[in-house]
Formats: C-alpha cells, sequence, structure tokens
C-alpha cells in the first residue's frame, strides 16, 4: 500500500471512525534481536533485577527473522522499512549483521537502537556492507552523567570514538544513517544546552545522514514511577500504528511492552492480518476507545493516555515519528 494511503486510512480509523477493527495492514513493524543487554540504564526496564524473571533471555533466529519478513510482505508488500528494536541490545544476537543484510534482501531498510558499546571499527565495516540502516544511539557530552545513567561505567570514549566513526561512514556510504538522542534531561539537564554541547563534540556530520535529538521518556508501561497530574485522557495511536514482536514471535501491545504483559497471538504460528484483527487485538483497542486502559495489563500503568500536553501529541511530531522510524 502506498504510505499516503496508509496514513489516510490510518487517521481514518483512528482519528475519525475510531474503530477497533481496521481493515489497513500494520504501518509499523519491529522485532527484538534478542532481550538480553549489556548494560542497566536508569530509564529502562533492564534495570529491574524483575525484569527477565517475566520472559526468560532469547534471541531471534534467522528463520523465525525471514519468516517475519514473509508475513510482512503478505500483509503489506509495499512495505519497505523493519525496525530491529524492542527490549534488549540487538548487537548481542550475534547474528545481528546477518539480519540487516536479509532484510536488505528484500529490499527493507533496518531500523535499530544500540548502546553503541559492543561496536567496533570492524563491525561497523561489516554493518555498512550489509544495507542500508538508520541506527540509533543515546549518548550525552557530559560524562559522569552518561555513565552514572548507564549503570556501568567505561563506555564514555568508546561510545564517542564508534560514533565518530560512524558518521565517518556516514560520509562516504549512503546505507549509513545515524541518530544520536541526548539523554540528559532524564539527569535534569536542559535540554537545548546540553543539545548544542552534545552536537559540538563532532565535527561536520553530514546533513541528512546524521541527526541530533532530545530523547522524549516515557515510564516504560510503569517501569519509571511517573506521577501523571494530568487526568485528560487521550487515545494511544499505537495499537492503530504499530505491530510489535519479541524475539520468540509474541506479538505484544507496542514497543514500550518489553515485558510482553499484554501478548495478542504469535506471528510465526499466524499471519500478520489474523492477529491484527484478531480479537484480542481488538479488545485491547476497544478497552483504550471505553477510556479503560487498566483493563489492559501493559497499558495499566502506561503513562502515554494521561500524558498531557507534551510534543508526542503534537501532529508534527506523531507523523515525524510514524515516518522516521
Ligand atoms: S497505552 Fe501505553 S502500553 Fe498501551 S498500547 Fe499505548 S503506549 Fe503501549
Amino acid at each position: 500500500m502506498n504510505k499516503l494511503t496508509h496514513i489516510i486510512k490510518l487517521g481514518w480509523a483512528y482519528k475519525i471512525s475510531r474503530t477497533d477493527h481496521p481493515t489497513y495492514p500494520p504501518f509499523q513493524y519491529t522485532i527484538e534481536p534478542t532481550n538480553v543487554c549489556n548494560l542497566s540504564c536508569a530509564f529502562c526496564p533492564q534495570s529491574d533485577p524483575e525484569h527477565h524473571l517475566r520472559r526468560g533471555h532469547g534471541k531471534l533466529t534467522e528463520e523465525n527473522f525471514e519468516l517475519f519478513l514473509r508475513r510482512i510482505k503478505e500483509a503489506d508488500p509495499g512495505n519497505n522499512k523493519i525496525n530491529l528494536t524492542l527490549d534488549g541490545e540487538p548487537f548481542l544476537n550475534k547474528n545481528m549483521v546477518r539480519l540487516v543484510e536479509l532484510a536488505a534482501a528484500e529490499k527493507f531498510t533496518s531500523v535499530f537502537a544500540s548502546n553503541g558499546t559492543l561496536l567496533n571499527r570492524p563491525l561497523i565495516d561489516r554493518l555498512s556492507a550489509s544495507g542500508p540502516f538508520h541506527i540509533s544511539i543515546d549518548f550525552t557530552a557530559e560524562e559522569n552523567a552518561f555513565e552514572s545513567m548507564r549503570g556501568q561505567k567505561g563506555h564514555y570514549a568508546l561510545v564517542l570514538e564508534n560514533l565518530r566513526y560512524l558518521i565517518e561512514k556516514a560520509r562516504q556510504n549512503e546505507n549509513v544513517n545515524l541518530s544520536i538522542n541526548d539523554i540528559a534531561s532524564f539527569d535534569g539537564a536542559e535540554p537545548e544546552a546540553s543539545l548544542k554541547e552534545l552536537k559540538s563534540l563532532f565535527e561536520s556530520p553530514p546533513p541528512g545522514r546524521v541527526r541530533f535529538t532530545s530523547r522524549q521518556f516515557h515510564n516504560f508501561c510503569g517501569h519509571l514511577k511517573t506521577t501523571e497530574s494530568n487526568r485528560h485522557y487521550r487515545l494511544c495511536p499505537y495499537p492503530w500504528t504499530q505491530l510489535a514482536v519479541t524475539y520468540n514471535g509474541d506479538c505484544v501491545a507496542c514497543c514500550r511492552d518489553t515485558a510482553a504483559r499484554t501478548v495478542l497471538g504469535n506471528v510465526f504460528e499466524k499471519t500478520v492480518m489474523e492477529i491484527w484483527t484478531g480479537e484480542a487485538y481488538r479488545r485491547m483497542r476497544r478497552n483504550l476507545l471505553d477510556r479503560k486502559p487498566e483493563l489492559n495489563a501493559a497499558c495499566a500503568d502506561c503513562d502515554l493516555p494521561y500524558s498531557g500536553g507534551e510534543i508526542r501529541w503534537r501532529i508534527k511530531y506523531m507523523l515525524n515519528s510514524l515516518l522516521g522510524r
């Protein structure tokens, strides 16, 4: 389906008809290469000692990834972007470069987030040759703040070097696209000044291929104890836009549901459309339409429906987020 038609159908279903039964396929697909991580960042559920008790550890296999790509093509032959992100650090799956290569062979651009600590020059060289990708890495200019948020010391210089090398590759190779996300606001820093400081660490990054953003934080379905004073309810768009899948094929509520609190079907066993239009998905949407997020395990403690006038509700932000991922 062409992107414009897709966005119109999605907008109509979510905003105008408010149906629990969309007839179009998901706009975005995301699958995790692994749910294991080598860090325990304060803002991430990986820092919760009980996080892995909920669903254990695992890795996506090449075969299952190929099956997922086929499922996407069946549902929406026009789709050409695959997100390789949910929980975990993707490069802890030793096949990560191969996954990007398999996606490229099917004409997909891979989009993923990494903490950047497992990269090195040879790996970045292999990745750059494997196919088009957009990598997103969190960083901040202030070393002590970075290391305390990351939960481990000793990675600042390494990540900085990897970012500089990725920028160098982006200058030469159009496969390489990079977002550097400033996380300083989590530590209380003023976002604009901090972003400026972050940019100053890098010399003339190629415009268009390298972006700098200030990361918007959310509470990961209750991982962070936010106290929302705003009781104005807004309908979450994710169940109308995105199919999020764990390494073992379980479709979960959205990209925030890293603990797989709400499972809506298994995409290695059923087609995308069987799950997307199935009763479990429809019930989740109905609960949100009825303003009862508490009836969905994942949504019960999520801060999104009550996140007031935040930037993420602006149309421009939503469209950028839809098209950028
Ligand atoms: S309300 Fe929160 S947990 Fe539920 S689908 Fe939306 S973003 Fe995900």
